[in-house]
């Protein structure tokens, strides 16, 4: 079985996918796996195409204290025994800074240019590059590609790449780049089939989840983003508190005595919904929560994601459609019913049953415009953009033989 295998390494997990390549370049799921606890208690978990599980180990610590060697004990199981050796291996990367605006066939040159972006992204970066320079010393011939969270934003206009500072800054990557690109860009290629109609017109993306961002799509490509030039801009997310004023950092190093190395931690892990709530950054534990906090987190969050469409509407010029993805977009009937709400004034409203069981397009049939609910597949993406870059490369079959 000719496979491709599609990781996503953290800072504390390593989560990969096995893809089989069936006729005509079609992709089929066949794994999803995790390798977490990384450095305190690691545990790798794999389940097989029906969600049959095939392991879920506890290691010593010892024998998986970093992200590399997670990547090996992975790599090493699928390969001894669940016998696959997949043709090629697609990485999420967060940061693919000015310089790559697309998927990306990955060599030593590559990986020391990627490097320098992991001031721009220093909480990703280096743990996405950790198994790209593990897999390249142990396996060099196994092609590997790179796909990026920046890459589907690099159509953005000069007036929505910059800030209001020197212009030197720009030219040394202080950009608004945007992320979430590979979740924007499965939505983009699945609209087409859902609402052929409305697909290449002006669509508001909703990706909410953990991290979360909206994204402006005009004719399929990205126009704008509520990101920027770290993941911590635009809506309030799990731990990061989204769009803030720049004096809030400035008073946490000069009032509250914080370095930036305590700042950023404090920006990246300490904010958004767990930090106003006091209770949690997961949205069913807020929604389960009595406590007023954590209705007023909530009240905040659904109030920025109506704000930020007003911005997204306004740079697109008008609105033909707006879509919901990842888990709480997926998954969150009251999130859902609370926004559409935010979005009256555009002349959205919702059919409550469909919004009840998840269908595809939950607006009411009065509707100003349709809403829909599209599960993203950042994982499929990478293995499509892998795939593509194989099949292009003409060296690609003769190194096929030497696999993970
Ligand atoms: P993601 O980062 O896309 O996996 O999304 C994680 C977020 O989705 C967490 O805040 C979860 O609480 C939220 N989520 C998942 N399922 C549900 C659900 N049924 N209702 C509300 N939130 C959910």
């Amino acid at each position: 079985m000719d496979t491709i295998l599609v990781v996503n390494a953290g800072s504390s997990s390593v989560k990969f996918q096995v893809f089989s390549i069936e006729g005509e370049g079609r992709l089929r799921r066949q794994i999803k796996g995790q390798m977490d606890g990384i450095g305190r208690r690691p545990r790798l978990r794999a389940k097989g195409v029906d969600g049959q599980p095939l392991a879920d180990r506890v290691y010593p610590v010892e024998s998986v204290s970093d992200v590399p060697a997670a990547m090996g004990v992975a790599g090493g199981w699928l390969r001894n025994e669940i016998r696959i050796s997949p043709m090629a291996v697609g990485h999420r990367v967060v940061h693919g800074g000015p310089d790559f605006g697309q998927p990306v066939l990955i060599d030593h040159g590559v990986v020391a240019r990627l490097e320098r972006f992991v001031a721009l992204a220093p909480l990703h970066q280096p743990h996405n590059l950790a198994p790209i320079r593990s897999l390249l010393a142990n396996f060099p011939t196994l092609p590997q590609v790179a796909c990026f969270d920046t890459a589907f934003h690099r159509t953005h206009d000069a007036v929505s790449d910059c800030y209001a500072i020197p212009y030197q800054l720009y030219v040394e990557g202080v950009r608004r780049y945007g992320f979430h690109g590979l979740s924007y860009e499965y939505v983009a290629k699945t609209l087409p089939h859902v609402a052929p109609e409305t697909a290449r017109r002006r669509v508001i993306v909703a990706h909410l989840g953990s991290g979360a961002s909206m994204c402006a799509l005009k004719e399929g490509r990205s126009i704008e983003s509520t990101m920027g030039f770290t993941a911590l801009d635009g809506l309030p997310m799990g731990t990061r508190p989204g769009q803030l004023d720049p004096g809030v950092v400035l008073y946490l190093i000069s009032e509250k005595g914080m370095s930036p190395a305590k700042a950023q931690d404090f920006l990246y892990r300490d904010c958004g919904l767990k930090g106003l709530s006091g209770v949690s950054n997961d949205m069913r534990e807020l929604e389960a929560s009595e406590d007023s906090k954590a209705k007023l987190a909530i009240e905040y969050f659904v109030y920025r994601i109506g704000l930020n469409a007003g911005m997204l509407a306004a740079a697109l010029q008008g609105l033909d459609a707006f879509v919901f993805t990842a888990g709480i977009g997926e998954n969150s009937t009251r999130i859902r019913a609370r926004v559409a709400d935010q979005l009256g004034w555009l002349g959205v409203t919702l059919d409550s049953a469909a919004n009840s069981r998840h269908a595809r397009l939950i607006s009411g049939s009065d509707s100003r415009i349709p809403v829909y609910v599209i599960p993203t597949d950042e994982e499929l993406m990478i293995a499509q953009h892998t795939l593509l870059l194989l099949m292009d490369t003409p060296s690609s079959s003769t190194r096929q033989e030497k696999a993970l």
